[in-house]
Order: structure tokens, then sequence, then C-alpha cells
């Protein structure tokens, strides 16, 4: 469960999220849609730990967020985040600081098959497994994106971010991806929460969609708005509905 009390975020002067409350539980599917600068970004990045709170609480379970990056939470978005020099094994290799044996196959150790193996099924699951030895140039954009889900879900996070992370790929593939992303989170039972700046996505994908009113770019010392949300539970559609 994650939840905003109070929560304010101030860079320098400028107020950006402020007075937010809010609470995500576990397994929710959030998609979040609002004007370009209203802190979407910023709070996604309070989540995964890059970004503080400067007022406020912002609980994991109850407990304060991890100050970085955690296997816990995986996070996706819109600029392809993958390594351009690797392959797209390789990608997902170097997140457990593996290296590949060419004369033995994968490695000689016993111990690390099963992080290879564990690589080889996510890269199935999103259907990468017959494109291992491409290098990220060589994919679509779609695929690009689904070896950057790959990769968010190696740790086996509780918690997926993704920021606009179709926003780059056209209608076709964005179909594709509404799929995959439906099957992950039903499979995985894990909570999602998604920045878009496509309504349809937002009401087609998620449990819950958040419209963020405005731009709240108040003075820190004025601190009387709040961050303004419609909380809309909208539970998401089957994908038939989308055809
Ligand atoms: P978009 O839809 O364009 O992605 P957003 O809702 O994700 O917008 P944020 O990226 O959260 O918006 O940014 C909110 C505001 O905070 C913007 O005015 C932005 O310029 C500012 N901002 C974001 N990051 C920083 C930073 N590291 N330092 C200073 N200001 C920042
Ligand atoms: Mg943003």
């Amino acid at each position: 469960m994650i939840e905003a009390k109070n929560l304010f975020k101030y860079y320098g002067k400028q107020s950006v999220l402020e007075k937010m409350n809010v609470t995500i539980r576990q397994g929710e599917f959030i998609t979040m849609v609002g004007p370009s600068g209203c802190g979407k970004s910023t709070f996604l990045k309070m989540i995964l730990g890059t970004e503080k709170p400067s007022q406020g609480k912002l609980l994991l379970n109850g407990k304060s967020f991890p100050n970085e990056p955690s296997a816990e939470i995986g996070v996706v978005f819109q600029q392809y985040s993958v390594f351009s020099h690797l392959t797209v094994l390789d990608n997902l290799l170097i997140v457990g600081r593996f290296k590949r044996n060419k004369t033995l196959g994968f490695f000689a150790k016993g111990q690390k098959r099963p992080f290879v193996e564990k690589a080889l099924a996510l890269l199935e699951k999103v259907g990468l497994d017959n494109v291992l030895d491409k290098y990220p140039h060589e994919l679509s954009g779609g695929m690009a994106q689904r070896l950057a889900i790959a990769q968010a879900l190696l740790g086996e996070p509780k918690i997926l971010l993704l920021d606009e992370p179709f926003g780059a790929l056209d209608p076709g593939t964005r179909k594709d991806m509404h799929k995959l992303v439906l099957e992950l989170w039903k499979e995985l039972g894990i909570t999602i929460v998604m920045v878009t700046h496509d309504l349809k996505e937002g009401f087609y994908l998620g449990t819950r969609l958040w419209v963020f009113d405005k731009a709240n770019h108040y003075s820190v010392n004025k601190n009387q708005g709040s961050t303004l949300i419609y909380d809309l539970p909208i539970g998401n559609n089957e994908p038939e509905l989308y055809r």
C-alpha cells in the first residue's frame, strides 16, 4: 500500500504538489492524466525514491519509502531506458551484473543459471524470446519498450511505475502493449502507477483514473492550494471493449 499524507513537493520556490492525500492499495492499477507540469512524474519519482517529499509523508506499507531505488519498484519511461550497446538478453543479465561467457554458452557456474532462466522466461513472456541477440537499435519502438518492461520486472517488483511508456508508439503497437501490460498486471498481481497523456488509454487500463486538474505553480509561501485530483474508480475494461 502506498499512502501520501499531506504530501508537498517544492522545487526551490516552485510548489509542484500540494497537500496530496491518496492511498493506493496493492494490486491497483492507477492511471494518471493531467496537464504538463502538474507533477505527475514528480509523484512517480518520489515513489521511486529519486526525489524526496518536501513536506508530509509518503509511505510504503506504513513505512517511509527507501531513499534509493530498490528492486521492489520497477520503472519504465517513455525514452527507451535500455542499454544500447548490449543485446536484448544482456540487457537483462547486466541487471544481475552477469556477463555472458562466450565459449561456455552462458555461464560456467551453476548458481547463475536460475537468473539466466528467469531472464529468458521473462523475455518469452514479453515476446522477445526470438530476438535475444539483437541490439536495441535493431528493435522496433514497441519491442524496445517490451525490453524495458522485462528489465523493470526482473527484480520481481511489487510496484511498477510507468511514465508515458507508450507515448512514442503508433496506435497499433500501443494496443499490443496495452494487452501485454494488462496480462502482466493480472498475472503478477503487481501495483501499477502509470502516467499517460492519452485519456482513452487511462480509462482503458486503470482501475482508478486520477485527473490532475491543473499545474500548481503556487509560491511556496502561499501554500494554500492543494493538488486537485479527480479520483475516478473505473475498473479496467476487458480487452474486447477496446476493439
Ligand atoms: P509532463 O506531462 O510534461 O511530463 P509532469 O506532470 O510530469 O509534466 P513534472 O515533471 O512532475 O510534471 O514537473 C512538475 C514541475 O516541476 C514542472 O514545472 C517542472 O519544470 C518542475 N521540475 C521537475 N523536476 C524538476 C527538478 N529536478 N528541478 C526543478 N524543477 C523541476
Ligand atoms: Mg512527466
